[in-house]
C-alpha cells in the first residue's frame, strides 16, 4: 500500500521517547518547553505554545482573540473542518471566502470584495483564518493589509505549512498575523503522534494561550487575589480553560523530529518536482506555486479536467485497486451535513466546489521511493 502521506520515525526518535518514559515527568516536565523553543527557533516567532492538537490550538487562539457569540469568523471552504469548527466552539458565526483557482488558497481579492459588502451590512469578521493549503502560503501581505483597514485578527492555519516560506520569511514568524497554528498529526510535515502548536509575537497572547491550555489556571502572583499572598503554595483559576496540554512523551518525539524538518521539506520538494515534470505535457492541472513562495508540499493536489479519459471518481478507484491510496482534500466545509444545517448550500463557493469535483491528492512523503512514485505516475499515464 502507498498512502497519500505517512510519518517517518527513526531509531533516534524512539530512543528520545523511551528516555522520557524512564524519566520522572511524563507530562508537565521540561521537554514541552524545549520543543516550544525549537519551534520558535525554527520559525523566528517570539513565542510558541504546544498543544495536544492543532484543533485545540485553533480553539484557544480564537478565545485568546476574544472571539465569542455574535462575532464572525471567516475561513477557506477548502480546508479540514477544524479551521471552521474552532469558531463554532466559541459560539461565533462562520462564513467562508472562496478560493483562488490557481493556488486553491483563500482568495485575497474575493476577501476584499466580501469585506466591502460586509462593512455596509455591519457583519465584518473579528477573525479571519487563511489556510496555507497543501503547504503553499496564502497572500499574507494583502490579507494583512486588509486586516489593517477592516480591523480583523488573523490566525494562520499552517497545519500543512511548517517549513514553508513567504518572500524569504518562514511561515510561523507571524509577520502578517496574530497567531500561527501548526499540526503534528502523523500525515503532516513533522509529528508528535497527536499534537499542535500556536506561535505569536505578542507576549500577552502567548501567556493567555498558555493559561487556557491548563484550565485557565495561573501561579503568577500578579494575577492572583490578595488571599494568595500567604498561600504561597496555591494557584488560582482566573478564566475558563481546558486541558489541552501536550505531554513530554509527545514533545520528545517533536524535539527529535524537528531536527530533520529541512531534510523532510527538501525530500518533499524533490518528489513534487518529479511529479511536475511527469505531468508537464498532460491535461492534468497542478497547483500553481507563485514566485517567492516556498511550499512545504504537505499535499500534491492534481485536477482531473473534464477532457480526461477518466473522471475523478473512476481514477480514484483505479488508484485504490492498485494499492495507491490517493485522497480528496477537501470536501468543502460548507457542504458537510453539519454546515448545511447552518444554512450553507451548493453554489455558495463555486470555485471550492469545482476544485473538489476534480481534485485527487497524490502520495507525497519523505520515505516515498522513486519506484513507488513511478508506479503512481504509470497509473496516471495509463488512464489520463
Ligand atoms: C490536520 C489539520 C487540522 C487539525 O489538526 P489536528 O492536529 O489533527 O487537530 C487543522 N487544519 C488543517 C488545515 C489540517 O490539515
Amino acid at each position: 500500500m502507498i498512502p497519500y502521506g505517512r510519518q517517518h520515525i527513526t531509531e533516534d526518535d524512539i530512543e528520545e521517547v523511551v528516555k522520557i518514559l524512564k524519566s520522572e515527568y511524563l507530562t508537565q516536565g521540561p521537554v514541552v518547553q524545549k520543543f516550544e523553543d525549537a519551534i520558535s527557533n525554527y520559525t523566528s516567532a517570539k513565542h510558541s505554545v504546544a498543544f495536544n492538537s492543532a484543533t485545540s490550538a485553533l480553539h484557544v487562539a480564537c478565545i485568546a482573540l476574544d472571539l465569542g457569540p455574535g462575532d464572525w469568523l471567516w475561513t477557506s471552504p477548502n480546508t479540514f473542518v477544524a479551521s471552521a469548527n474552532c469558531g463554532l466552539y466559541c459560539g461565533a458565526n462562520i462564513d467562508f471566502v472562496d478560493i483562488d483557482p490557481n493556488t486553491y488558497n483563500l482568495c485575497a481579492t474575493k476577501l476584499e470584495e466580501k469585506l466591502k459588502i460586509s462593512a455596509i451590512s455591519g457583519k465584518l469578521p473579528k477573525v479571519v483564518i487563511p489556510v496555507h493549503y497543501a503547504g503553499h502560503p496564502c497572500d499574507m501581505r494583502t490579507i494583512y493589509h486588509l486586516s489593517q483597514i477592516y480591523g480583523f485578527h488573523i490566525i494562520e492555519d499552517a497545519s500543512h505549512a511548517i517549513g514553508a516560506e513567504f518572500f524569504n520569511s518562514k511561515i510561523g514568524n507571524c509577520l502578517y498575523s496574530d497567531i500561527t497554528v501548526f499540526s503534528f498529526h502523523p500525515v503532516k510535515i513533522i509529528t508528535t503522534g497527536e499534537g499542535g502548536a500556536a506561535s505569536t509575537n505578542d507576549t500577552n497572547l502567548a501567556e493567555k494561550m498558555r493559561r487556557l491550555r491548563t484550565h485557565g489556571i495561573t501561579t503568577d502572583k500578579n494575577l492572583m487575589d490578595i488571599m494568595a499572598e500567604e498561600e504561597i503554595w496555591n494557584y488560582r483559576q482566573i478564566e475558563l480553560g481546558y486541558n489541552y496540554r501536550m505531554t513530554d512523551i509527545h514533545a520528545a518525539l517533536g524535539c527529535s523530529q524537528i531536527k530533520r524538518i529541512d531534510e523532510y521539506i527538501n525530500k518533499r520538494t524533490e518528489i513534487a518536482q518529479v511529479y511536475d515534470s511527469a505531468l508537464k505535457d498532460t491535461n492534468i492541472v497542478v497547483q500553481k506555486i507563485l514566485p517567492s513562495h516556498k511550499s512545504s508540499f504537505h499535499l500534491y493536489p492534481i485536477r482531473i479536467k473534464k477532457e480526461s479519459m477518466l473522471a475523478q471518481r473512476s481514477l480514484y478507484e483505479i488508484f485504490h485497486q492498485n494499492g495507491i491510496l490517493v485522497n480528496v482534500h477537501y470536501p468543502p466545509v460548507h457542504r458537510q451535513p453539519y454546515y448545511k444545517k447552518l444554512g450553507f448550500k451548493a453554489g455558495d463557493f463555486p470555485e471550492a466546489e469545482s476544485f473538489h469535483r476534480e481534485v485527487l491528492t497524490l502520495p507525497i512523503y519523505p520515505m516515498l521511493t522513486a519506484q513507488q512514485q513511478q508506479k503512481v505516475i504509470d497509473v496516471l499515464n495509463e488512464h489520463t
